[in-house]
């Protein structure tokens, strides 16, 4: 079993509080990914679980037993860095299976075990290899190898593909997601990149500065999204935000005065964001939203509108090739059941 209760964690430098006592639990074998905006607070919380950094408050547990005062190497854990360093002295065999030979393991026991990890990353042609002499992804593999000839209970991964370049990088993401799926050990793996938490993740983690914005599994979060930093972080491009008061139970007014009939049960006059995710914005002759052209942006598979309503800027993802000039006006229409609303102070979803 290995489970991770993080309780009432925090982790303060000096005066400097980073995390502020953070409540998360990650079931055994689930692939649970961190994310946030830079500086946020996830690789502190993920080196807090590895026991690279001191917990300042609270409890961090890995399969029920208190970590707190353990050393990185009691923990059971392996780590992905971004930064991988790979020996450039030593094949491939060698640095995979260089933490158990620190651990003075028997010379067949190393080679059982980097033989296995070759086997499940596909590296058995490389072993004799030099790191200089692989690729971007090879190398990755080999870090990865490194991390899991040590037989871990969890594995803790910090933006292991930022250094790659996108092809590479769509290609690893998939890899690592079915190592997951052969080896069923827990991971926490740290991201800035939503698309990553979106498509690897079984629970998403979204920090905000050092605080818990969101749990949930990638289509909760996209779906349901609790305030409004989850709601334009989460989905690509970002969802749209109306400002808006409220008319009647029935209508909201948009900034520029243009009326929306939606359902709410909001006490008029109260100021509303409306969010409408671009991807669920059509455009229609007699569409209920009204929006000026600034810029359209084929993609092949999509256009992406650039348009105006009074002030706010909004995108549209929409399925034809069309070409408008800047200034033209259009109609969208939209699916009622998915737009949300956030209250305009706090942000909370409402
Ligand atoms: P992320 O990985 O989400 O980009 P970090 O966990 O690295 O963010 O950093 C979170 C916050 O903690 C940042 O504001 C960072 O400046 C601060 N921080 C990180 N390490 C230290 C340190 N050793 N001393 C002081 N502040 C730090
Ligand atoms: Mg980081």
């Amino acid at each position: 079993m290995s489970h991770i209760d993080i309780n009432s964690a925090v982790k303060a430098y000096g005066s400097l509080q980073v995390i502020h006592g953070i409540d998360a639990q990650i079931e055994d074998g689930e692939f649970a990914v961190l994310v946030g905006p830079s500086g946020c607070g996830k690789s502190t919380l993920l080196r807090m679980i590895a026991g690279l950094e001191d917990i300042s408050g609270g409890e961090i547990s890995i399969g029920g037993r208190v970590v707190n005062d353990l050393l990185p190497k009691e923990r059971n854990i392996a780590m992905v860095f971004q930064n991988y360093a790979l020996y450039p002295h030593m094949t491939v065999a060698e640095n995979m299976g260089f933490s158990l030979r620190l651990q003075k393991a028997s010379k067949e026991t190393i080679r059982t075990a980097v033989d296995r990890a070759a086997k499940i990353l596909g590296l058995e042609q490389l072993l004799e290899r030099y790191p200089g002499q692989l690729s971007g992804g090879q190398r990755q593999r080999v870090a990865m190898g490194r991390a899991i000839v040590r037989d871990p209970t969890v594995f803790l991964f910090d933006e292991p593909l930022s250094n790659l370049d996108a092809k590479l990088r769509v290609k690893m993401r998939a890899e690592i997601k079915s190592l997951h799926q052969k080896l069923k050990t827990t991971i926490v793996y740290v991201t800035h990149d939503q698309i990553e938490a979106m498509t690897m993740a079984d629970k998403i983690i979204v920090l905000e500065g050092g605080n818990i914005s969101q749990i949930g599994s990638p289509l909760e979060l996209y779906d349901h999204p609790a305030n409004r930093f989850v709601a334009t972080f989460i989905g690509s491009p970002s969802m749209n935000i109306l400002p808006a008061t409220v008319a009647s139970e029935k209508e909201v007014v948009l900034e520029d005065g243009q009326v929306l009939q939606l359902e709410n049960s909001f006490p008029a006059s109260r100021k509303v964001n409306v969010g409408i995710r671009p991807e669920h914005l059509s455009l229609s002759h007699d569409g209920e939203l009204y929006a000026v052209v600034e810029l359209v942006e084929p993609t092949g598979a999509e256009t992406l509108l650039n348009l105006r309503v009074g002030k706010t800027e909004i995108l549209a993802s929409v399925k034809e090739r069309v070409d408008y000039e800047t200034g033209t006006p259009v109609r969208l229409t939209f699916d009622k059941g998915r737009h949300h609303f956030f209250c305009d102070d706090t942000g909370e979803a409402i």
